[in-house]
C-alpha cells in the first residue's frame, strides 16, 4: 500500500508526522533543497529501515536535521566558523561536519561510525515545524531509491518510495532543487565536500578559500559515489544538438526539447533540474543530451549533479 499524503503547511499532518516519527517510521518531508526521507536520528532501528527502504549503501552518512543552532549544539562541537556560517545562512542550504558528541543523540548507523556529523537546519517551514514538533534531530537523505534522480514534489517521492513510507507531507515543489553544500569544519580547515545550493562564493566571503575533497576521498565525503542522481537513459554532457534518438536539455539560447532556464538562470535551473530529467526520461529517449551549464554560482552544482547522473553506473 503506498502511504498517504498530507498537506505539509497542516497542523495535524506535522503532528502525526511526529508522532510516527517517535515510534521509529519513516515521513518523507519538504526541504527547499529536495525531498527528505525523514527518521529519528537516534532510533538505529528507524534509520536501518531507511537505508532499507533506499537501497542505500551503509557506509553512507546521513546529514542530521536541526531546528537551528540551539539543537545543533547537543550534537557536534562548535567552532566560532560554525557559528558564523550557521549565523549567515541557516536556516538554508547548507551542511557542516563537525565532531560529534559523545551524547549526541544520533546513532552510529546513521552517522556510519564516523566521529564527525554532518548536520543542516532547513529553510522550509513544514520541515521547521517537524522539527521542532518532534524536538530533536533527523536524519533526512533523498526520499528516492539510491542512486536515481532526487525528488523535487511529492509525487516523485510516491512513485520510488511511496510503498516503503509511513507518510508523505506534500509541500509543493523545492525551490532551490539542488541538494545542500555541503562544508567540513574539521581540524581547523574548511573543506568543500559536496557543491551544492548555497553558492561556494558566499561561503569563502566568511571561510575564505575552502580546500576541496576530491571524489576520489572517499572517507571525507563518502557519499560521493561517481555515480548518482542517474536517469533510466544515458546521457551526454555540453552538446549543442540532439542526435537521432536523443532528447536535449536546453539551457539560455539552446533551446531543446525541454528548457531549464530560458533566461540563462542558474537559480531557475537548478529548481528545475531533477524534474527535468525525470520528465525527459518519461519519454523513453536512447540518451538524454544536455547543454553546456557554466560553472559559476549554482552551476557549479548543477555540474556536479549532471556529471555524476553521466557517469558510468555503478549501481549499489
Ligand atoms: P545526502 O545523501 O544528500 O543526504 O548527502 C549527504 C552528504 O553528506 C553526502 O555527500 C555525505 O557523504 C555527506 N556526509 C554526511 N555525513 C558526513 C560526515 N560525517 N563526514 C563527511 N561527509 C558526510
Ligand atoms: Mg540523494
Amino acid at each position: 500500500m503506498t502511504a498517504p499524503v498530507l498537506p505539509a503547511d497542516s497542523p495535524e499532518a506535522i503532528a502525526r508526522a511526529a508522532a510516527l516519527l517517535r515510534e521509529g517510521g519513516l515521513v518523507a518531508m519538504p526541504t527547499e533543497t529536495v525531498y527528505g526521507l525523514a527518521a529519528d536520528a537516534g532510533n538505529a532501528a528507524a534509520v536501518a529501515r531507511l537505508y532499507a527502504a533506499k537501497g542505500r549503501p551503509r557506509f553512507n552518512p546521513l546529514i542530521a536535521h536541526v531546528s537551528g543552532i540551539a539543537m545543533a549544539k547537543r550534537l557536534v562541537e562548535w567552532p566560532a566558523l560554525a557559528d558564523a556560517l550557521a549565523s549567515a545562512f541557516w536556516p538554508g542550504p547548507l551542511t557542516l561536519v563537525l565532531p560529534k558528541l559523545a551524547d549526541a543523540p544520533v546513532c552510529d548507523l546513521a552517522n556510519a561510525g564516523l566521529d564527525s556529523v554532518a548536520i543542516r537546519a532547513p529553510g522550509h517551514a513544514a520541515a521547521q515545524a517537524l522539527l521542532t514538533a518532534f524536538g530533536g534531530p533527523l536524519v533526512a537523505p533523498s526520499a528516492n531509491p539510491s542512486g536515481g534522480v532526487s525528488p523535487t514534489t511529492a509525487a516523485h517521492v510516491s512513485d520510488g518510495l511511496g510503498e516503503m513510507l509511513d507518510l508523505i507531507l506534500d509541500g509543493g515543489p523545492c525551490t532551490v532543487g539542488v541538494e545542500s553544500t555541503v562544508i567540513a569544519l574539521l581540524d581547523g580547515r574548511a573543506t568543500l565536500l559536496r557543491p551544492g545550493g548555497l553558492e561556494r562564493d558566499r561561503i569563502e566571503a566568511i571561510t575564505g578559500p575552502l580546500a576541496i575533497a576530491g571524489h576520489s576521498d572517499a572517507p571525507a565525503s563518502p557519499g560521493m559515489l561517481a555515480s548518482h542522481y542517474a536517469p533510466g537513459a544515458a546521457m551526454r554532457l555540453n552538446a549543442t544538438v540532439a542526435q537521432a534518438g536523443e532528447l536535449l536539455l536546453g539551457f539560455g539560447p539552446i533551446a531543446g526539447d525541454l528548457n531549464l532556464s530560458p533566461t540563462g538562470d542558474l537559480a531557475e535551473a537548478a529548481a528545475r533540474l531533477f524534474a527535468a530529467l525525470r520528465e525527459m526520461d518519461a519519454a523513453g529517449p536512447k540518451l538524454i543530451a544536455v547543454a553546456p551549464i557554466p560553472d559559476e554560482g549554482l552551476g557549479e552544482a548543477i555540474n556536479d549533479r549532471l556529471q555524476r547522473a553521466a557517469a558510468p553506473r555503478e549501481m549499489p
